[in-house]
């Protein structure tokens, strides 16, 4: 119980709990996104975490760097469902490959919001050094 809970009462979050609940990643309170992954207007990023002050762009472009990661998430994706249709039974041969060609591109729409998401989540919670948890941020800010 006492490993779950810092100093100030406030309770620990794990790094993967922040990660996949779009979570600052300095105070794991605040939210980075306004609205859900697949809503209208829910991949709008809030500039500062409204917990603890911190400004998700850290630098101007700084998100440019999510593209790599992005990239990294939709290769594992398309190969993901091109194996997953092999083995389903879909012959690797020359008649099908339109098929392929078909699944690879809607693959790519329908996780493109995910990846818009997560590309930046990983890129602030994995890639960005000098950003660590630090729930006491918490209090900081609202006094
Ligand atoms: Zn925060």
């Amino acid at each position: 119980m006492e490993n779950n809970v810092t100093n100030n009462n406030i309770p620990r979050i794990s790094q993967w709990s922040g990660l996949v609940n779009c979570k600052c990643p300095r105070c794991r309170a605040g939210d980075v996104f306004t609205g859900f992954t697949y809503s209208v207007k829910g991949q709008k990023m809030q500039e500062i975490c409204k917990a603890c002050g911190l400004k998700f762009e850290r630098e101007p472009g700084y998100f440019y760097v999510a593209m790599f990661v992005s990239y990294a998430l939709n290769c594992a994706e398309m190969i993901s469902v091109c194996v997953a249709a092999y083995i389903l039974g879909l012959e690797l041969s020359k008649e099908n490959i339109w098929y392929y060609v078909g699944l690879i591109i809607c693959t790519s729409l329908v996780f493109a919001p995910f990846n818009y998401r997560y590309s930046r989540m990983v890129l602030l919670y994995w890639l960005s050094p000098g950003l660590h948890y630090e729930p006491e941020r918490i209090k900081q800010f609202k006094s």
